[in-house]
């Protein structure tokens, strides 16, 4: 397994890594099993969050009954912006890791500049990270979101060592994002490198996400120890994509791209207040990841959802990708 320096979180970390969304729809044994089998196949690098439910819980009582904390680099994120919020959060997520530091602590998904100014506030989590890194209970401090346009804005390199953003053959759009974090020394965490399963051949995904050097780790979801064989081999490959190779990563690019939403989120604002990118995200999960309770949930606890469309069409004169968002709002209204 090849390793690269994170950034200025100063660590060497396995090419993949494990992400920790799937582990929550799994038992507590099998996401041992899972986590066991990442850190015996070379990974050392496991992103998970304070949203996934039990996945900070599975993987703590992972670490602690093989005895793997040594062996691995933990990164966590929560949503809470508050100082005090934030203070909290840290020491639950030391609790569930059964840990007593966590490597990597990050913002997760910042999705508006209010929640960023509060989060940088005074009053904000991010003055709750600094105290808990010169108290030695974190090691670094991260940002991720799924918007482009607000990631840009965002990624301070004099307040975050790492940013973690959506990126494979499909979603592409963070290219400039990253040699810009790159280019100031920031680690770069790719989520979603298999879109969400939508590209269908994971390894062609890794291995196109693998030829970018300003990216440091991706970490697909895995649930089950095959998945994890197959996706930890591809850190291990070296080799150029082939013609061959890059013949059907297109193949695939051209089928999805038609209607496939990169998340960019230059549709926005909508005059109905609708977060566009955030319908067909939890459309993913609900069609693609099999996490339909998870993504009904957070469908259904939206002030607005695609429901509230009423098709202006406004967004669509924005979208870079020309797609029909309003037929698609349509179908992420059936599918839930
Ligand atoms: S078409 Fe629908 S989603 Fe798009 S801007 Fe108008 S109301 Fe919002
Ligand atoms: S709908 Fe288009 S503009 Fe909006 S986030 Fe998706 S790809 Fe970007």
């Amino acid at each position: 397994m090849r390793k690269k320096r994170l950034g200025k979180a100063n660590i060497e970390v396995s090419v993949i890594g494990l992400g920790g969304i799937p582990l929550q729809r799994l038992t507590e044994e099998q996401a041992r099993e899972v986590v066991k089998e990442a850190v015996d196949s070379g990974i050392n690098f496991i992103d998970t969050a304070r949203g996934y439910t039990v996945s900070e819980e599975y993987i703590g009582a992972a670490l602690e009954k093989y005895q793997l904390r040594d062996r691995v680099y933990l990164a966590t994120k929560t949503m809470v912006r508050d100082y005090e919020g934030m203070k909290k959060e840290i020491e639950i997520s030391l609790q569930n890791l059964r840990t007593d530091y966590i490597d990597l602590y990050q913002a997760h998904l910042i999705k508006t500049e209010e929640q960023y100014a509060q989060f940088v506030g005074e009053d904000g989590g991010y003055r709750a990270l600094v105290e808990a890194k010169k108290a030695g209970k974190i090691g670094a401090i991260g940002i991720t979101a799924h918007t482009a346009s607000l990631l840009e804005k965002f990624m301070d390199p004099e307040k975050f060592d790492t940013i973690q953003f959506p990126y494979n053959p499909i979603e592409n759009q963070g290219k400039g994002l990253f040699e810009r974090a790159h280019a100031h020394d920031m680690g770069v965490i790719v989520m979603k490198p298999i879109a969400g399963g939508a590209f269908g051949r994971g390894d062609l995904s890794l291995k196109y996400i693998m030829q970018n050097e300003t990216i440091t780790v991706a970490i697909p979801g895995m649930d089950s120890v095959e998945q994890v064989r197959q996706n930890a081999a591809i850190g291990s490959d070296e080799t150029a994509l082939s013609i061959e190779e890059k013949t059907e990563i297109q193949g695939i690019v051209d089928r999805l791209g038609s209607e496939f939403c990169r998340r960019c989120g230059y549709c926005l604002p909508c005059p109905q207040g609708i977060d566009i990118p955030t319908q067909f995200l939890f459309e993913g999960y609900l069609t693609r990841y099999d996490m339909k309770d998870w993504a009904v949930g957070r469908y259904e606890a939206q002030v607005k959802n695609a429901s509230d469309c009423v098709e202006c069409g406004i967004c669509e004169t924005r979208c870079p990708y020309n797609l029909p968002i309003r037929k698609m709002l349509k179908r992420v209204v059936q599918a839930f």
